[in-house]
């Protein structure tokens, strides 16, 4: 293990990973004795310039930032987001919402959906979407902050992300890390210098001999790996076989009407597409397997589905699902697309990121690299991309589709072990596993489950202590009080405009 202090920290890439971490580690790390932070980025490659729909976690990297909210929604021209509109993918034809926050309240010593089921029982046909505000509000185009203070109120327990443009994004952390002190170099890597003796980068070396050296190295380079696989050869782990999907055209079209405070994905008969709607446009993609489309269909399907005119050509991007088997190897971590891909479905990849720049910190080296540092960075980081490979493949395996050879393929796929044992246990009692500290909650897998047909036969016993017309009353009361405080929520459009967003 070598001693030498952490001096030098080089960030290679300035996508939204590359900005994310010089942000946040220039906020963290930057205060240390003579700590200096370098980002290189090569305009003539360029961003993957996609990835504007994230999930509420990112509220907290805005926060540890210092970030003014109303100032980052007006200049990355975001619109607030309330959860994921699942369209056709239980079935052709039906919908249902992935909301942030909780359904219901808390009623009697167990969750909240175990009295639903009840009641579904007893004959109430009210769906689950019908007690989260913010699937009510949010298909109704209506947006409003959590309100804590308000403990009686659904408002209490709501939670939000953002939609906002990436390339607006990294330009907005940009400001801010190069405010912190990180020097950015522009310019195309095209050698890496490896240390003779402990096989660690020494330095990048750009197209005009300029050379960079360093103790630590960031990859945000990208899909390609630029340090992490094409020099230190950590390896891939290939989840294609779970998640088919292997590429997606992108492309912007302009927006009519309301914005709805959440992003839509609708189930295609190879893959599915994305609308997220911002500020000035409305982000979209088909992402589809390409062993069931050819590219040109892809993009015809794609743009036959937009609710306004194109702006842009269709981008076309490709990809394998999986993740580094190291993520972290020597003296390089690798953060972004650089160390794994996970489909968006679930708009993971930027919180993906966000994490890996939490754990950096918590095991950060402050002497030397302890082999111990990268092992732990790269289990839990394992962990985090199994977890949600989960939680996407149950989007695919829970459906009834079988109206193509895609869906076939997802529909009879084996699950992974740790879905399996979460579907069994689901279907039989209601009960919902979580192991460890997962990203998603109990109420995002409730909403997908049952959201995609998977109905307990039972509920919990506790859930039936209460009388009968009793719990009726109840169900229909909270289901009022979630309508008549989604009525008295802001329209999205008229939220953003009182922060003074130019709409
Ligand atoms: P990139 O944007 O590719 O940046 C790589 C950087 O490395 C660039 O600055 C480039 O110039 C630099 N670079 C590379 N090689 C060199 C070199 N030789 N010399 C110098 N510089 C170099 N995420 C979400 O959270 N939500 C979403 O809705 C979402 N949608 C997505 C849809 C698709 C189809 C795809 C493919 C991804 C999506 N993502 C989404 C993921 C998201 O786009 C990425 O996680 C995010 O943009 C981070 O990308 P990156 O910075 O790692 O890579």
């Amino acid at each position: 293990m070598s001693e030498a202090a952490i001096r030098e920290i080089v960030i290679v890439g300035g996508g939204t990973a590359g900005w994310m971490a010089a942000a946040g580690i220039a906020r963290l790390a930057g205060a240390l004795p003579g700590v200096s932070i370098t980002l290189v980025e090569s305009d003539a490659i360029g961003t993957v310039g996609v990835g504007e729909a994230t999930i509420p976690q990112i509220t907290l990297f805005n926060t540890l930032l210092g970030i003014d909210e109303a100032e980052f929604v007006r200049a990355t021209r975001a619109t607030y987001k309330l959860g994921i509109e699942f369209v056709d993918w239980t079935r052709i034809g039906h919908r249902y919402v992935h909301p942030f926050g909780l359904y219901g309240i808390d009623m009697a010593g167990v969750e909240f959906h175990h009295h639903w089921l009840r009641g579904v029982a007893l004959g109430d046909a009210a769906p689950l979407d019908a007690y989260s505000l913010a699937v009510v509000g949010g298909l109704d185009g209506r947006f409003a902050h959590p309100r804590p203070d308000q403990p009686n109120s659904p408002l209490a327990k709501l939670a939000y992300a953002f939609q906002f443009d990436a390339g607006l994004y990294a330009g907005f952390l940009r400001t801010r890390a190069e405010g912190w002190g990180v020097v950015r170099r522009e310019g195309r890597i095209t050698q890496v210098h490896r240390d003779g003796g402990s096989g660690h980068v020494a330095s990048v070396e750009l197209a005009d001999g300029t050379v960079i050296a360093g103790d630590l190295f960031v990859d945000c380079s990208g899909f390609r790996g630029l340090l992490i696989e094409e020099t230190m050869g950590a390896g891939f782990e290939d989840w294609t076989d779970w998640l088919p999907c292997d590429r997606a055209w992108a492309v912007p079209c302009e927006l009519g009407g309301d914005r709805q405070p959440l992003t839509r994905s609708t189930a295609r008969p190879a893959g599915w597409q994305w609308r997220i709607p911002l500020q000035h446009r409305i982000g979209n993609g088909y992402v589809y397997s390409s062993a069931h489309v050819s590219d040109d269909e892809a993009a015809a399907l794609l743009l036959a589905h937009l609710d306004g005119r194109p702006i842009a050509d269709p981008k076309p991007l490709r990809f394998t699902a999986g993740h580094r088997r190291r993520a972290w190897v020597g003296n390089v971590v690798a953060l972004g697309l650089a160390g794994g891909f996970l489909e968006p479905l679930e708009s993971t990849s930027i919180h993906l990121v966000q994490s890996g720049i939490a754990r950096l910190m918590a095991l950060f080296p402050d002497r030397g690299f302890d082999p111990l540092l990268a092992d732990r960075f790269n289990a839990e980081t394992e962990r985090e991309y199994r977890d949600i490979r989960d939680f996407l493949v149950l989007h695919y395996k829970a459906t009834e589709r079988d109206d193509s050879p895609f869906w076939d393929y997802c529909r009879t796929l084996p699950p992974p072990p740790g879905l399996a044992e979460k579907l069994a246990m689901f279907a039989a009692n209601g009960r919902i596993h979580r192991e460890h500290n997962e990203l998603f909650t109990e109420t995002s897998w409730l909403s997908v489950m049952i959201g995609q047909g998977v109905m307990p036969r039972r509920h919990h016993p506790i859930a039936d202590t209460l009388p009968p017309a009793e719990l009726l009353h109840r169900l229909g009361h909270i289901r009022s009080v979630v309508a008549d405080t989604a009525r008295a929520m802001p329209r999205q459009d008229d939220y953003l405009r009182q922060i003074g967003c130019d709409l």
